[in-house]
């Protein structure tokens, strides 16, 4: 990712999507409903902002923050919107 496009709007760090091969079942729906995540076909969405970003939006664990978050692509940053 090009880092001058990028935002820092968090929203990446505050949210957690789940992408799933194919739509979840009425139950596998209701599970995630239960938990508070919203389900649209086949993406599972909860609003849980990580323990590790700061007020600034910023992460506090840089250096050491999972692989998935290396490797996270952000459209938006890409598209340099
Ligand atoms: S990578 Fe994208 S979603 Fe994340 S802070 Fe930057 S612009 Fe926002
Ligand atoms: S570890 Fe850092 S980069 Fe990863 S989700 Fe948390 S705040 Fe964001």
């Amino acid at each position: 990712m090009d880092h001058r496009d990028c935002r820092k709007c968090g929203q990446c760090c505050k949210e957690i999507q789940i992408f799933f091969a194919d739509p979840l079942s009425t139950s596998e729906e209701e599970v995630f409903r239960n938990k508070g995540g919203t389900v649209i076909g086949k993406l599972a969405k909860f609003i849980s902002p990580c323990r590790y970003l700061g007020s600034d939006n910023l992460c506090m664990s840089y250096e050491n923050r999972p692989e998935w978050c290396k490797e996270y692509f952000c459209e938006e940053a890409h598209n340099g919107r």
